[in-house]
């Protein structure tokens, strides 16, 4: 069987349904291709069935690519506020859950219904299980070999997304299409995704597991005040998804463990007011016991009266609780990441139009590309806007 279409979009994910919509809406013949048996498998699991579709302080800074200036173009021109209007027209019911964060009340699947419907009212096909096996351009057109037949398309728009959760049907066909076009690539790593610890401190911290503060995790290049999990492997938590994305192997991380205190300042005040009262007992006033007495074990703490206790002691306590340091041994990897970094080379693609400089016709939206958003709904924000970037331009 053999198929000609205006627009070829790979990948029936976040950014490539909202393209199809939005290109097949300006009248032209589109078909999306996935080797998944449904649409929008990211969406669905997303956000814990709920889906983070959105940030409503979506800016140009909740984002990573080398070129920080690449994502400010779609993001203006269809903005948080446009993807919200269009959950409003479905009647789709959200809310805030926090820092501008918005969840469907319901179910994820109402997103990929959304976006379905807008495709079916549009005229775009989407065509799962459908593998790709061969992409040739001659002629003005693009040539793509399925396991369902051949597509010739006047355009081709890759949305086949990253690395991430490989289980989910995530493959690296996006970035070598982009090499056979004679793109380079940002090499990718992991995002957004736990970190595992080193034996010796997952001995310390395994009895912690399920266990969560309030810390401001940092390094010299972001700090995010948020939760962080103590998992059985070693540290999860939006805090610590949120910096990973900001680590390199090998790089310890600073947590402030009481991101709202001048602890150093307490200590002392506590031991003048209570002076009789044990150093550890006031660490396990300010932390839920376990992670107390882990952090009294592994820094050798004494059991000491505050009475008892020097300056140089308390200021050690004030400076570890405040500037806790962490080694990652590495991370979970690609299996539970929820983004990958690096990806497309953005310096080789139009803002404007998403479509490559380099080969007429060619186009790339979402995460494939080098921008990954923040942890919060920032990275479905990026797929709308990119994939509706494109489907004006295609
Ligand atoms: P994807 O949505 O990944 O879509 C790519 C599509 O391409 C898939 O359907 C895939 O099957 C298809 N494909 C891949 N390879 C091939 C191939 N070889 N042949 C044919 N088809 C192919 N972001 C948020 O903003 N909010 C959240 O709440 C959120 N939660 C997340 C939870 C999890 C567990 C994960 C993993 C990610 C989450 N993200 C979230 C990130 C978000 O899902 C992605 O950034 C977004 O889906 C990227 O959209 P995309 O269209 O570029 O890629």
């Amino acid at each position: 069987m053999s198929t000609a279409v205006d627009v070829l979009i790979i990948g029936a994910g976040a950014a490539g349904l909202h393209c199809a919509a939005t290109a097949a809406a300006r009248g032209h013949s589109v078909v999306v291709i996935d080797h998944a048996k449904q649409a929008g498998k990211k969406i669905l699991i997303s956000g814990g069935g709920r889906c983070n579709f959105t940030n409503m302080y979506t800016s140009p800074e909740n984002f990573l690519s080398q070129n920080p200036h690449f994502c400010k173009s779609a993001l203006s021109r269809y903005t948080q506020w446009d993807f919200i209007a269009l959950v409003q027209k479905h009647g789709i019911a959200y809310h805030e859950k926090t820092l501008g964060q918005l969840f469907c009340d319901e179910s994820a699947k109402d997103i990929v219904r959304m976006l379905m419907d807008e495709c079916d009212a549009a005229g775009a096909r989407v065509q799962l299980r459908t593998e790709v096996l061969d992409v040739a351009y001659s002629d003005g057109r693009y040539q793509v070999k399925t396991s369902s037949g051949l597509v010739s398309a006047h355009k081709l728009v890759v949305a086949c997304g990253g690395l991430s959760m490989p289980k989910l049907g995530a493959t690296p066909l996006g970035y070598q299409l982009a090499e056979q076009f004679g793109h380079s690539i940002i090499p990718v790593r992991a995002g957004l995704v736990p970190f595992t610890l080193h034996d010796t401190d997952k001995e310390h911290y395994a009895e912690l597991s399920g266990l969560a503060v309030d810390v401001v995790a940092e390094n010299d290049r972001a700090s995010f005040k948020e939760a962080m999990l103590f998992t059985h492997r070693g540290l999860s938590g939006p805090a610590m998804l949120q910096i990973s994305s900001y680590w390199l192997p090998g790089e310890p991380l600073s947590v402030n463990l009481r991101p709202a205190a001048d602890t150093y300042a307490d200590l002392t005040e506590l031991r003048q007011q209570r002076p009789r009262v044990g150093l550890r007992t006031v660490i396990q006033e300010w932390f839920p016991k376990r992670l107390a007495l882990a952090l009294c074990e592994q820094q050798g703490w004494p059991d000491k009266k505050l009475a008892d206790c020097n300056n140089t002691l308390l200021s050690e306590v004030a400076e570890t609780l405040q500037q806790w340091r962490i080694k990652p041994n590495g991370t979970e990897g690609y299996r539970t990441a929820e983004v990958t970094l690096g990806g497309v080379n953005t310096d080789e693609v139009s803002s404007k139009t998403m479509e490559s400089k380099l080969q007429p016709g060619l186009f790339f939206i979402g995460e494939v590309l080098d921008v990954t958003g923040w942890l919060g709904g920032y990275n479905f924000q990026w797929a709308w806007s990119s994939g509706y970037a494109c489907g004006q331009s295609v």
